[in-house]
This record gives C-alpha cells, sequence and structure tokens, in this order.
C-alpha cells in the first residue's frame, strides 16, 4: 500500500492502515509532516499556527477529542465578533447590521446552492447595502479563501455551517505532528507520476520506483492540476474535471507582535471591520493570550500581497492598523511574518472550493478509481472540504476502502464520508 501526502489525510490514512496490521508505506515530499497544518514556535517564541488554527463546530469535534487525547489544551475560541467602523467601535445597531448582512448573503448563495443553481455565488446576492463589502468578505475571502465569482453555489450550500470553534494551544500542527509520531513516513520523497498499466502500481518519485497493490494519493488537487503528479493512463474526465475544478483559494496570515495590548483586546478574539471595497480583512487578536496577532487576508489580495516582495505586507498592515484603529496604532508593531501559501510548491494555495458549474464534481473524487486508486484530502470531503478535520475524515474513509479492496472487495466496501 503506497499512501503520498503526509498532511492530515495521509496522516489519517496511515494510522487506519496500522491499527488493521497493514504495511505501507507514507511518502512526503517536504521535510516534515503536517502539509497546511503547521506550527512554528521560532518566529515569536510561541506556537504560532502557519496555516490551519481552529477547529469548527460541530464537524471538529472527534478531531478535538482524538487532540485531547494526546495531551492537546484545545479550548473554545470567543463566539461574538467584535466589529470596527474606520477607527471607532461599532455600537449594538451597526453590528447588529453587520451580522443580518452577512447572513442575507449566505442564504441567498444557500438557496441558489439548495435549488440546483450552479452560479457564481456573486450573481445570486441581492442588494445588501452598508454592509455590502464585509459580507462579500466574510462569505468569501474569510470562509474559503476566494473572492465570490469563483464561488460555486452548490459547493458552498454544501459546506457544514459552522457554530463556534475550538483553538489548540500547542498548535494544531504540532498536535498533527504528535498524531504521526508512530508512523514511518518517508520525507523528501516526491511522487511524480502514478502508472496503473503493471498488476501492482508503480509510483515514480525523485528517489526511485515504488510499487504496491493500493494507492491513496492524499495530495492537494492544485499539485495534480500544475502537473506535477501525473497518472498513466490519464485520468477520466469524471475525477479529472474534479481535481481541476475544485481549486484552492488564498488565504495568509500576517501575523504581528504589538506588546502590551494598546488595542485592548481579549485573547483569541475576532475582529472585522466594516469594509469599503474588495481589501478586506479580520484581526484574529492575542493568540492564546500572547502579544501576537494576525491580520487575515483571503481572495485575490491574499494573493497580490503574496506576490508582491514581503515588504508589501508589512506595509499592509500598518495602513490597516491605522485605518482601523487611529493614527499611532502601528507603532508598536515589532516582528512581523506573512505567509504565502500560493508560494509553497506542494500546496500552492490554502484551501479548496469548487469553481462555479463544479459544486457537484466532490462526489466522485471519494470513488474507488479503477478498482486500487484512491484520491484522499480536504478536497474530496463534500462537508467538511476546506477543513483540517475534513481532510482527516477523508483519510480515514480512504484507508477504510483500501482495506475493503485488500480483503478482496474491489467496489471497496461502503464508501464512509
Ligand atoms: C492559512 C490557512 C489557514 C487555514 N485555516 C484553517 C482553519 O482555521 N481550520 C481548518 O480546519 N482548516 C484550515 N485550513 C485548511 C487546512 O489546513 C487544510 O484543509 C488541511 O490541512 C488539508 O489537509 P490535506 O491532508 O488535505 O492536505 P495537505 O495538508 O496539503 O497535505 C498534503 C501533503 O502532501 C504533500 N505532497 C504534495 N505533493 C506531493 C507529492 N507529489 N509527493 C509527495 N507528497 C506530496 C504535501 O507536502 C503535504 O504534506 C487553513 C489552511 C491555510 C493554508
Amino acid at each position: 500500500m503506497v499512501i503520498i501526502g503526509a498532511g492530515a489525510a495521509g496522516i489519517a490514512a496511515a494510522r487506519k492502515l496500522a491499527e488493521a496490521g497493514r504495511t505501507y508505506l507514507l511518502l512526503e515530499a517536504t521535510g516534515r509532516v503536517g502539509g497546511r497544518a503547521r506550527t512554528d514556535t521560532a518566529l515569536f517564541g510561541v506556537p504560532f499556527d502557519l496555516g490551519a488554527q481552529r477547529l469548527f463546530l460541530p464537524g471538529a469535534a472527534a478531531f478535538a477529542d482524538l487532540a485531547r487525547g494526546q495531551g492537546f489544551d484545545i479550548p473554545a475560541v470567543p463566539t461574538a465578533a467584535r466589529l470596527y467602523i474606520a477607527g471607532r467601535e461599532a455600537n449594538d445597531v451597526e453590528y447588529e447590521d453587520f451580522v443580518g448582512t452577512a447572513r442575507r448573503a449566505q442564504r441567498a448563495i444557500i438557496a441558489a446552492g439548495d435549488s440546483g443553481r450552479d452560479l457564481a455565488a456573486a450573481r445570486v446576492l441581492p442588494d445588501l447595502g452598508a454592509f455590502s463589502a464585509s459580507a462579500h468578505f466574510v462569505t468569501g475571502p474569510f470562509f474559503c479563501g476566494k473572492d465570490l465569482e469563483e464561488v460555486s453555489t452548490v459547493d458552498y450550500s454544501r459546506a457544514e455551517e459552522r457554530e463556534g470553534a475550538l483553538t489548540c494551544r500547542q498548535g494544531l500542527g504540532a498536535a498533527l505532528t504528535k498524531l504521526a509520531a508512530p508512523l514511518a513516513v518517508t520525507l523528501d520523497t516526491a511522487a511524480r507520476e502514478i502508472s496503473l498499466r503493471g498488476r501492482l502500481i508503480q509510483v515514480e518519485t525523485n528517489r526511485g520506483t515504488v510499487r504496491g497493490q493500493v494507492a491513496i494519493v492524499a495530495v492537494p488537487p492544485s499539485v495534480i492540476a500544475a502537473g506535477k503528479l501525473r497518472f498513466q493512463p490519464g485520468l477520466v474526465q469524471r475525477y479529472g474535471a474534479g481535481l481541476s475544478r475544485i481549486t484552492l483559494g488564498a488565504y495568509d496570515h500576517i501575523a504581528f507582535t504589538l506588546p502590551g495590548n494598546p488595542l485592548g483586546l481579549g485573547a483569541d478574539e475576532l475582529v472585522q471591520f466594516k469594509a469599503d471595497g474588495e481589501r478586506a480583512y479580520a484581526l484574529i487578536a492575542r493568540l492564546g493570550g500572547s502579544d501576537v496577532h494576525s491580520l487575515e487576508v483571503g481572495g485575490r489580495l491574499a494573493r497580490d500581497l503574496a506576490d508582491a516582495p514581503p515588504a508589501a505586507a508589512r506595509a499592509f498592515l500598518v495602513e490597516a492598523l491605522t485605518r482601523e484603529f487611529g493614527a499611532g496604532a502601528a507603532r508598536g508593531i515589532g516582528e512581523v511574518h506573512a505567509t504565502r501559501w500560493t508560494k509553497e510548491p506542494f500546496a500552492l494555495g490554502a484551501m479548496s472550493c469548487a469553481l462555479p458549474g463544479a459544486g457537484s464534481f466532490r462526489r466522485a473524487l471519494s470513488e474507488v478509481i479503477s478498482g486500487r486508486l484512491l484520491l484522499a484530502g480536504e478536497h474530496t470531503h463534500e462537508t467538511l472540504w476546506g477543513t483540517l478535520p475534513g481532510a482527516w475524515a477523508s483519510g480515514e474513509r480512504a484507508a477504510a476502502q483500501a482495506l475493503a479492496i485488500l480483503a478482496g472487495d474491489a467496489t471497496g466496501g461502503r464508501a464512509v464520508r
């Protein structure tokens, strides 16, 4: 059995196979496990998640229990967001207007998706009034890393509604690394081609060729769409279309230290702002009670900032803090680190969301292909797409299918999602 990619999905799959007493080869292109969940402690001297930071409920409950079982501290984060309007905190009426507008946008997209109209989410919105730009940000770039012109109404409507969130004090990436600790992982080994032509599946890597009866491909669809991992023969349209039209959006953290809490914000508080146009963002304050804050950007803006020289992120941060909290608010900024997930060669983006018209393509991605090839990863989960728990569940699903195949059931048993 060969598993390609040691992110959440590949790790979950390998753990299931190990539990069942099966041998496996887990190949990872980079020098570490975790993929888009990675905790750094060197940048700021406290755990900082460069990728996934929050576990959304209810879908994340099982993964949270697993991490708690490994000794990780997983508290809830504050549920209500604060709202700022050009230098001052919003009053209750304005806050209700903001929340109501975002809900109206969300409901319009879901209604279109539920009725099967697979359009760009931006096309189905009613007139949203004063908080229109903020509602676009909250439902698009902030939720899935894409502006609403690139979001399928059907895909959006199938996403599980989020009711609260948890965080991991030691870092979600650290939790994932611990869950991978008992596994044998072959690092620095990038798969380039998977051949289904012979009796065994053959995987060509930068360090030679390996073979297995079954393969689980747990790499982001962006890597396959970019031609970095090819299939021989090429995948039929049913799967190829999903892998090319369920694309990764852009989402980044511009993390920074601001000692002494001059903005007067609570630990892990989410702050939203009244946006004027596309240059919208949110702030996650004082991560874990520390002096580290994170300005959250997504969609085209995140892509543009990642394409620009690193100094652009700092300049953007200063401009944003000055606009939202007044002159002088940015004066105490210390260390700044901006992630650039669209530039990571084995991610090429942040989280998946189907393009308009491709909202029904995910389902095929959890099928058994040619009797012995399985796909895993957040992009293959119909309701928890874009999330770490979705990736985890997809890995467990793929492992269950692989075990069924090895037991003689070429259909991979009943697919569990
Ligand atoms: C900035 C950011 C913020 C996020 N915030 C959240 C959040 O708050 N909550 C949440 O639930 N989710 C969040 N996510 C999404 C979450 O991180 C992902 O959904 C999840 O980690 C994806 O796991 P995966 O296993 O599907 O893919 P990945 O984590 O991408 O793992 C794939 C692995 O395959 C490896 N690989 C790629 N190509 C090859 C190859 N050719 N050969 C061998 N190995 C290869 C990669 O190096 C990687 O290790 C965020 C993501 C980002 C980037």
